[in-house]
């Protein structure tokens, strides 16, 4: 336990949805909050691959974790690198920075992207998981045109063509914005260059996309898609990825530079230090107030957790809204431990899955079943993502850019910034 506190301490781990749901929520309970993450900011996830494709920048996405707790007298924000927990001890390591001590801990270290031992997806696929991989893919897709704007060779050699591995949320997400930005912008930017010579192929390995919805939103979906000029490939799975290629299982070869993976995740893998039985995908069994079995003081939230749902043993599913939840549940079973109180179960409200294609063009599904396609879904969507987005400011640069670019087509962060010294 540490020493000199007059509060019980509690170490958030990680400032995602899960950390920053717990830490905000434990402002009135009566302890000391560190929030330690890897980075100096909160990522917003569910729209990364706007970030990707040019449709908003950074700072709308990535949002300062200290500005998130200015008005937390007792909480203090980290950054720095988990590099060890020990259950036992109460001890939390770092990569650069003293071990710290704990009452309480919370888990919130999310997850990662897995790529299923295929040959080659670790070295050469582009994951979308952070905003580094937000940016690394952005630069690269623009890097990528001006290099076939100077050889044009590679245009030839395929060099413009997206792959896309995934009909979930993601990757119907990237591979509409991928259309919007290719054949909007860059039809206009490089005239030369024909649909042909760019294509986007989303691939899934499954009957369908978007296989958590409604058949009807599913064939909604595929049809937007193939209406915005995306080629959907069901049924498939990618064997190998090179530099310059990908071959499907099947034997087809598609030439790209450029495969945006969005096909699978495994939890943070720290958790294999624990010392638990984890579940599938690496994810760690909570007992239903969020805490870990045998550590009543450790709370575990999040994509890294594995909590089932209420008389079943499915588990609740990886998503913000889940995660965002969660985290709050877990400050106040903090809250009524300190107050020395029972704990109570943690009940998920569902309000339903979104996910957008374009412009004019997304789904949503409630709870109950009832579904939303095309405009009025989309609208629903921009309000549902606004009002999730941090903070005030971060909604102001969301509904600038995306207003702009829905008159416009505009994406003015499409340029490429050399940072090597000349
Ligand atoms: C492209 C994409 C689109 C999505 N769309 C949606 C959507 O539309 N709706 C929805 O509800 N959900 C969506 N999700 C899922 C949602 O974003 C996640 O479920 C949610 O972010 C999980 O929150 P978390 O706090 O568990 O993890 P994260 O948000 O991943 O936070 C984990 C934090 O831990 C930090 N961290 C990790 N390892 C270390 C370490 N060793 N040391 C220090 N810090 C560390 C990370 O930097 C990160 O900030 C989407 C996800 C992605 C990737």
């Amino acid at each position: 336990m540490d020493t000199g506190r007059q509060q019980p301490h509690v170490i958030v781990l990680g400032g995602g949805f899960g950390g920053v749901g717990t830490a905000v929520n434990l402002r009135d309970a009566g302890v000391d909050v560190t929030l330690v993450d890897r980075n100096d900011y909160h990522t917003f996830q569910p729209l990364l691959y706007q970030v990707a494709t040019d449709l908003l920048e950074t700072s709308a996405v990535g949002h300062p974790l200290r500005d998130l707790f200015r008005d937390h007298a007792r909480a203090t924000v980290h950054s720095g690198e988990v590099t060890d927990i020990d259950l036992d001890a109460h001890q939390v390591s770092f990569a650069a920075r003293a071990p710290m001590t704990y009452d309480y801990l919370v888990i919130a270290l999310g997850a990662q992207a897995t790529f299923f031992g295929v040959e080659g997806a670790a070295e050469h696929a582009f994951p979308l998981y952070t905003l580094a991989d937000a940016v690394r893919l952005r630069s690269h897709i623009v890097e990528t045109w001006e290099a076939a704007d100077r050889d044009p060779s590679l245009i030839d050699d395929g060099a413009l063509n997206i792959a896309i591995v995934g009909g979930g949320p993601t990757g119907v997400e990237s591979a509409g914005a991928a259309a919007e930005l290719y054949r909007h912008v860059f039809v206009e930017d490089y005239p030369d260059v024909t649909p042909d010579q760019a294509r986007i192929v989303l691939l899934e390995a499954g009957p369908d996309l978007l296989s958590m919805f409604r058949s009807d939103i599913r064939a909604y979906a595929r049809r937007a898609l193939t209406d915005r000029g995306v080629e959907v490939r069901t049924g498939e799975v990618v064997a190998k990825v090179e530099p310059t290629q990908v071959t499907w299982k099947s034997g087809e070869i598609i030439r790209t530079r450029t495969l945006i993976w969005g096909a699978g995740l495994v939890a943070n893998p720290l958790v294999k230090t624990l010392g638990v039985d984890l579940q599938r995908g690496d994810r760690v069994p909570t007992e239903p107030d969020l805490s870990l079995a045998g550590h009543p003081e450790v709370f575990v939230v999040g994509d890294v957790s594995w909590t089932t749902v209420e008389g079943s043993d499915r588990a609740l599913p990886q998503l913000g809204s889940v995660a965002l939840q969660a985290g709050e549940h877990a400050a106040h079973s903090i809250a009524k431990q300190v107050a020395g109180q029972p704990t109570e179960p943690f009940r998920y409200h569902d309000k339903g899955t979104m996910a957008t294609i374009g412009r004019g063009a997304a789904v949503a599904q409630t709870h109950g079943g009832r579904t939303l396609k095309g405009r009025t879904a989309w609208l629903a969507w921009g309000a549902v993502h606004l009002a999730l987005l941090s903070t005030g400011e971060d909604r102001a640069k969301a509904v600038v850019d995306w207003t702009w670019a829905g008159f416009s087509h505009e994406r003015s962060g499409r340029i490429s910034v050399r940072t090597d010294k000349p």
